[in-house]
């Protein structure tokens, strides 16, 4: 199954989903190409695989990813490599944004699609600036990002509220096991249970 976490910079979707792949099995993270420059307590090929402009249009051109978008001036995209191969093996969990996000619905039907909202945007722009990972003028451009992707939210089935962390990662570990209980999903795998009644 595939799990898309949405929401505007800095309401927590890291920090929620770090949390969320520690504690559930079968759950891998994908990780996105960008052309943002590499924060410091970033790794190469863990939260990103950081590439050039040139390269990422060059994917583009050769079709390589399932989703694209630019946002907040840059570059960040899912390859299909990384959905495909880790999804063979497990569930996979995508932390894009609204644009990516809308891609994914048009390809992927069954995808789960969950929003997380900031308690308020005063809330946001505090976390943003205790972040300390973005200089003033990144951060206003996201803050007035946040202003238009926040209106997306109608389209996403479900609503994590992170205010307080551990509950916004138990109603995101809540949705995941619920969607993984669904008799559409389940079906296969309880087949021996059903026939060992016959
Ligand atoms: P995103 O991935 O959505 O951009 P982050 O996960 O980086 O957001 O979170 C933004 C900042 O807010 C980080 O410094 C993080 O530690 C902090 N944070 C996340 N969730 C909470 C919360 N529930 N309460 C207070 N601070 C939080
Ligand atoms: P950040 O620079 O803070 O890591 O991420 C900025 C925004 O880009 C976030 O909203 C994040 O969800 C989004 N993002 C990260 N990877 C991808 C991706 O592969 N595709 C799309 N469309 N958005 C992404």
């Amino acid at each position: 199954m595939l799990f898309v976490v949405t929401g505007p910079s800095g309401s927590g979707k890291s920090t929620i989903v770090h949390h969320v792949l520690s504690d559930l099995r079968n759950l891998q993270f994908s990780v996105s190409h960008t052309t943002r420059p590499k924060r410091n307590s970033e790794e190469d090929g863990r939260e990103y695989y950081f590439v050039s402009d040139k390269e990422f249009e060059r994917m583009i051109a050769r079709k390589r990813f399932v989703e694209w978008a630019v946002v907040h001036g840059h570059y960040y995209g899912t390859s299909k490599k990384e959905v495909e191969e880790k999804r063979e093996r497990k569930d996979v969990i995508l932390d894009i944004d609204v644009q990516g996000a809308a891609q994914i619905r048009r390809k992927y039907k069954k995808a789960v699609f969950v929003f997380v909202l900031p308690p308020r945007f005063q809330e946001l722009k505090r976390r943003l600036e205790e972040r300390g990972m973005d200089s003033p003028a990144v951060i206003r451009q996201r803050l007035r990002d946040a202003k238009k992707e926040i209106r997306e939210y109608v389209h996403f089935g479900y609503i994590v509220v992170n205010d307080r962390l551990d509950k916004a990662v138990l109603e995101l570990e809540s949705i995941i096991l619920s969607a993984r209980c669904r008799l559409e999903v389940r079906k296969k795998d309880i087949r021996p249970i059903v026939r060992s009644f016959h």
